[in-house]
């Protein structure tokens, strides 16, 4: 093969490579995002624990002053029981003070389901946060793996662009350009034929082309419709069937 061609193959193949290792720096900081993101959510189902706590906690204490009220109502009640002068009206007083206390029972049986509520909900919350803690320590743990391989991969791709351009400076300028015009617009640059094929745009090139794509591998050949320089691969079967033809 033409050595400049020879040249462009080998910066190709460390572009892929470039590429390719691109692509995985690239996706690094995305994977440390994604991490996060699942640890909000984790504190977050902590978080709406810690207010349903809050709200029963409210509860709680609503069922308690409560209960003082009506506690003070029966004592006012009580209160009058001195200055009562009939019967009827003491009997009336107690029935208003048993009312007072089945509704003060009313709401202390209220206050014991809050208060399982509350018990069992704090009971979820050390597990909850050692479990949160766990994953938190876990997450460091995977960004610090994360930044150090984010590193490694950058420094593996000023390797490789370093050696990339030491490659291209040795390519004729003129070859260098194209190459780098190809690169952009389509991607690849330099490809191989298939039988009369070319691998980059598989289109059928002038036979001529072909024939001396793969007789005069020295020589710069491109494709007439892409422009992609053009190098031919021998197949070691063709070259043990001319070999079989020459023996004959
Ligand atoms: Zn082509």
């Amino acid at each position: 093969m033409n050595p400049q061609l020879q040249k462009l193959v080998s910066v190709q193949q460390m572009d892929n490579e470039i590429g390719e290792i691109q692509e995985m720096a690239d996706l690094i900081p995305k994977q440390v995002v994604a991490g996060e993101k699942e640890l909000e959510g984790k504190k977050s189902a902590l978080n709406a624990l810690q207010r349903e706590i809050e709200e029963l906690k409210k509860k709680r204490k609503q069922c308690e002053q409560d209960v003082q009220a009506e506690q003070d109502r029966i004592a006012k009640t009580k209160a009058k029981l001195p200055t009562v002068k009939t019967n009827k009206e003491y009997s009336a007083i107690l029935t208003e003070v048993d009312a007072i206390k089945s509704k003060i029972d009313g709401i202390e049986e209220k206050e014991l389901e809050v208060m399982e509520a509350l018990e069992e909900k704090e009971a979820q919350i050390p597990d909850l946060e050692k479990e949160f803690n766990g994953e938190c320590q876990k997450f460091d743990e995977y960004k610090k793996k994360k930044e150090e391989e984010l590193k490694r991969t950058q420094a593996e791709l000023q390797g490789l662009e370093a050696k990339r351009q030491e490659a291209m400076e040795s390519v004729d300028a003129r070859m260098a350009a194209h190459y780098e015009k190809l690169r952009k617009a389509r991607g690849v640059a330099v490809v191989h034929i298939e039988g009369e094929v070319c691998q980059g745009c598989h289109q059928q090139i002038q036979p001529q082309v072909a024939l001396e794509v793969r007789t005069s591998p020295d020589k710069i050949h491109q494709c007439q419709f892409c422009d992609r320089y053009l190098y031919f691969i021998p197949k070691p079967e063709e070259e043990t069937e001319t070999e079989t033809a020459v023996s004959k």
